[in-house]
């Protein structure tokens, strides 16, 4: 750290900084033995089909419960283990816990939703998209639990894709097409750079919940219903399904489902929660 704040030029500056670098350097050191004592755990948060609030799947959401910090969230070491390369066997512990869970939602209610069989949401970083095990980790994980591969949805965000060429890009376009999903997460916050759509191997738009509180107000900002318009049409123009984060309150679930967007999820739905959750949003629905 002290070479990144260059030398010890900020020595005396912020007593506080160096307090969250401690911790951030006292968080890195441990993530190996966390992982391997089973203190990550993931909630899952439900997605719903806005026509109907049917649920369609979760999104898996890693947690880490620390045992002097309590419960971090993943902002707190994802990119701590980004950066030492631990997220690969954190993610791979991620996924097929994932994986393990939709399974059993689905045996346990196997039409439990109109929509089909649930599904399931798992974010990947960059490092773990580029790493060359993910295609092979990934079809190990479908086979060994029975899940179908299009009842998985893989969220990358459009940094992580800027730039990646053709052959970056392999990997993901494999997985597609054996009919994994692939989403594009927080759309509209990056360069979106929207003729590279065509390029990429992806099904689903996450339209980014900067989108979904400018619904906020009634009326919305006319500039802003534009542009999610714009982007509606743009997605389901290319076949690709829209989803939108950070759904808070029933006025903005009703804007955004007037302006065409497919699937939401946020507050307003559920909180991120225990699995069993997901077992009795789905029994609700079958009834
Ligand atoms: P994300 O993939 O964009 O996930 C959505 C985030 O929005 C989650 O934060 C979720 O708890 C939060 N959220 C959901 N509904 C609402 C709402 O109505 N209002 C507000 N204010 N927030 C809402 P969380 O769980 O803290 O996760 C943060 C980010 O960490 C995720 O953003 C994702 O990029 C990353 N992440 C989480 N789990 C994993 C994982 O297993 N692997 C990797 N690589 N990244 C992960
Ligand atoms: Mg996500
Ligand atoms: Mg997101
Ligand atoms: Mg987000």
């Amino acid at each position: 750290r002290a070479k990144s704040a260059g030398g010890n030029r900020f020595e005396f500056a912020d007593a506080e900084a160096d307090a969250r670098a401690i911790t951030r350097h006292g968080l890195t050191n441990a993530l190996p033995a966390a992982l391997e004592r089973g203190e990550f755990f993931i909630e899952y948060q439900p997605l719903v089909h806005l026509g109907d609030g049917s649920v369609h799947g979760a999104e898996a959401l890693v947690r880490w419960s620390h045992p002097q910090h309590g419960v971090l969230g993943p902002d707190r070491f994802i990119p701590l283990a980004e950066h030492t390369g631990l997220i690969v066997p954190l993610g791979r512990w991620v996924m097929q816990e994932s994986v393990r869970q939709a399974r059993a939602w689905q045996e346990a209610h196997p039409s439990a939703t109109d929509g089909g069989p649930l599904r399931i949401n798992v974010n990947l970083s960059p490092t773990q998209l580029y790493h060359p095990g993910l295609v092979a980790d990934t079809v190990e994980m479908l086979e060994r639990t029975g899940l179908a591969p299009g009842a998985l949805c893989l969220e990358v965000t459009e940094s992580a894709l800027i730039g990646a060429d053709d052959d970056l890009l392999k990997p993901l376009r494999q997985l597609a097409e054996m009919g994994v999903d692939i989403a594009l997460d927080d759309f509209g916050t990056g360069y979106s750079n929207l003729a590279n759509l065509r390029r990429l191997p992806v099904s689903v738009l996450k339209l980014d919940r900067s989108f979904t509180q400018s619904m906020q107000q009634l009326p919305a900002d006319p500039v802003d219903i534009k542009i999610v318009e714009g982007i509606v049409s743009l997605a389901h123009s290319l076949s690709l399904a829209v989803t939108v984060e950070g759904v808070e309150t029933g006025a903005q679930a009703e804007q955004l489902k007037e302006l065409g967007c497919d699937t939401a999820q946020g507050w307003y739905y559920a909180r991120p929660g225990a699995p069993d959750r997901i077992h009795s949003l789905a029994l609700v629905d079958a009834v």
